[in-house]
């Protein structure tokens, strides 16, 4: 019954794109898509499109779409507001002895494990919250020993296999402007990153206030560092903490920049999106590791991409019809960029990095002032706090999916020991799951053409292998475990 797969490249323009630009972009906007066959026109189908069913998008579960709803546009900007009053959130500011009071970085570090404690009142302790402090040597951007706190809630999961899964949302609450030493001219940082602090506390608030309702098996940590500016230095310490205590960290969301910049006279600025970056070969991945991506072609298969493809796989159940998505960008960040996913990254752990879909330059890492008429500096006026509150909602789905999840099949292996065209997987249960025909969780196997940017079959199996009439030649797999009411975890590879 099915038709040969067709990639049907649609390109949506929107009605403000210059006209003058080039006769074929109008062409494409009045309905001409581009397609690109896989397979000729008319033939069979072939036999890894007839062994399964097409990826569906899972449902929705009513305690998450519960928690959504409870994002607040208003609370983002009080979040947004309160963090830009701090006047310059330098990391360096710490070591001030004289600033006036009510500014500075550790004024801002305090207020907001102020709004943990308050959160974690309401629903009645259930946040364990950590302020962590440690003195950063001199380096580059460092020009004395600097002091540089991380803030982070923990809401742990309620299994007590499974809680030691952990999914972590963040974002930086330093700020700079044009010079990365000044600590006292005006830094807002209202975009970079305030933005990323308020969707780390929003979701910390409406995930803490829903927890008796959310079956979250998992944990999940709702972080705001300091040091991004410096050098990573916040993140870098956190994802190092991890790393030497043995936390089982499965994924990162790493917020910043996600004010959705509003400048006025901006045609291209969209609202309905967020870029998720992701690395392909992993930061961490030693020689051998590379070595072997290249040979099976895994280069677009990291853990950190699972993780793109889970937010993107949580928008298609709670964002749609909101009208709001990630765009998956396969790159480790932007160009001259970096960022606190990236500390993750190279001690090993999946994460990834969320932004804006167009940044203003004029509005990050410069000094309030006009010039020549044009607005320069990451002022409040510029954020679009109902952007941030949809990507608040996108972090929000995805944490509570992956915790809520049966988590990640482990040891998964494609059987090679001969040669042959079908395949035949093998996986562990994920820790703390029981595996067989009468356990509660599923299992996915999932493949996609290896020129498909995301999982386009699955199969689906109780027990923790299966052989398929499908050449592993031909596609890329995958596996992931889901729940009976539909949450699914993270897909691991083979
Ligand atoms: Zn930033």
């Amino acid at each position: 019954m099915q038709s040969p797969r067709i990639f049907r490249i649609a390109f949506a323009l929107r009605a403000s794109f210059p006209l003058a630009c080039c006769g074929l972009l109008i062409l494409l906007n009045t309905g001409t898509a581009v397609t690109v066959a896989q397979a000729p026109p008319g033939s069979a189908t072939a036999d890894y499109q007839m062994a399964a069913k097409q990826v569906q998008t899972a449902p929705p579960d009513p305690a998450i779409a519960e928690a959504l709803a409870e994002v607040s546009e208003a609370h983002i900007r009080q979040t947004i507001e309160k963090l830009v009053g701090f006047g310059n959130r330098s990391t360096l500011s710490s070591m001030e002895v004289n600033l006036p009071a009510g500014t500075g970085v550790t004024a801002a570090a305090d207020w907001i494990y102020a709004q943990f404690e308050a959160m974690s009142k309401e629903c009645g302790g259930c946040l364990e919250i950590k302020r962590d402090t440690f003195t950063e040597p001199v380096a580059d951007r460092i020009p004395q020993p600097t002091t540089i706190t991380n803030v982070y809630a923990i809401l742990r999961g309620n299994d007590s296999v499974a809680a030691q899964r952990m999914y972590l949302v963040t974002g930086h609450y330093d700020s700079r402007n044009s010079d990365t030493m000044n600590t006292r001219a005006a830094a807002p940082g209202a975009n970079d990153d305030a933005s990323g602090v308020a969707v780390s506390l929003e979701c910390a608030r409406v995930l803490s206030k829903m927890a008796s309702k959310l079956n979250l098996r998992g944990t999940v940590v709702f972080a705001a560092v300091a040091g991004e500016e410096q050098g990573l230095n916040g993140s870098a310490h956190l994802a190092h903490l991890a790393r030497t205590e043995g936390r089982q960290l499965e994924a990162v969301l790493n917020n910043d920049i996600v004010g959705g910049n509003t400048t006025p006279g901006d045609t291209l600025q969209l609202k309905d999106r967020v870029r998720v970056f992701s690395e392909g070969i992993p930061a961490g991945a030693s020689a051998d590791q590379a070595r072997r991506i290249r040979a099976m072609g895994l280069a677009d298969d990291a853990p950190s991409r699972q993780v793109a493809r889970a937010v993107a796989d949580a928008a298609r159940t709670y964002l749609s019809s909101a009208r709001f998505m990630p765009f998956l960008v396969s790159r480790p960040d932007r160009y001259l960029r970096g960022g606190d996913h990236t500390s993750f990254n190279r001690e090993g752990f999946a994460g990834v990095r969320l932004t804006e879909w167009r940044e203003d330059f004029n509005h990050q890492h410069q000094d309030v002032r006009i010039e020549d008429g044009v607005q320069f500096g990451d002022l409040l006026q510029f954020v679009d706090f109902g952007y941030v509150a949809q990507v608040a909602r996108l972090n929000a789905a995805t944490l509570a999916t992956l915790a809520a999840s049966p988590g990640t099949p482990a040891d998964v292996t494609i059987v090679t020991d001969k040669l042959e065209n079908g395949t035949t997987l093998r996986w562990q249960a994920p820790k703390g799951e029981a595996a067989g025909a009468s356990a509660s969780t599923h299992y996915e196997v999932l493949w996609r053409e290896t020129t498909a940017a995301d999982w386009q079959y699955a199969f689906e199996v109780k027990e923790t292998a299966v052989t398929l009439p499908v050449s592993k030649d031909n596609v890329f797999f995958g596996v992931r475990a889901v729940d009976a009411a539909g949450h699914r975890g993270l897909v691991a590879v083979p």
